[in-house]
């Protein structure tokens, strides 16, 4: 299971309308399967059906969370008008394994949906998404 605190699936949904209709993208990290940070990334390819990170943000992503003591949790994009399921594009390029890809629709924009899913070789698992409430300072 991957637990996000409300802030941070706010800031989320926040990114993902304003790149609408972009696909927007980010690196979910934290510890014992609570996000903890949410590094918000350039889609490169500026695209409405995929998403390409930007290698130099995702580089400093990486660092950062290592000198935070973090893990990667999860790969993290938008689907601003189809539902949060990965798409044929997203399972072709799901070249992580053992990674989780989070995806946030925007189908409802009232009601952003998120899900998370294992991608290995075309084969997906579905991974509990929860978000903490309650989580504001
Ligand atoms: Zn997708």
């Amino acid at each position: 299971m991957l637990k996000i605190p409300e802030n941070i699936f706010e800031d989320m949904a926040v990114q993902a309308a304003e790149e609408a209709p972009i696909e927007a993208c980010g690196i979910l990290a934290g510890s014992g399967g609570t996000v903890e940070k949410f590094y918000r990334m350039t889609n490169v390819d500026a695209s409405s059906d995929h998403f390409m990170m930007q290698p130099k943000e995702q580089f400093a992503a990486v660092k950062d969370i290592r000198n935070n003591n973090m893990q990667m949790l999860a790969i993290a994009h938008s689907h601003p008008e189809t539902p949060a399921r990965p798409s044929e594009e997203d399972i072709r390029l799901a070249l992580t394994p053992g990674a989780v890809y989070v995806i946030l629709s925007l189908m409802d924009q009232s009601k952003p949906d998120i899900r998370g899913f294992l991608i290995d070789d075309g084969e997906i698992d579905e991974v509990e998404v929860k978000i903490i409430r309650g989580q504001h300072e």
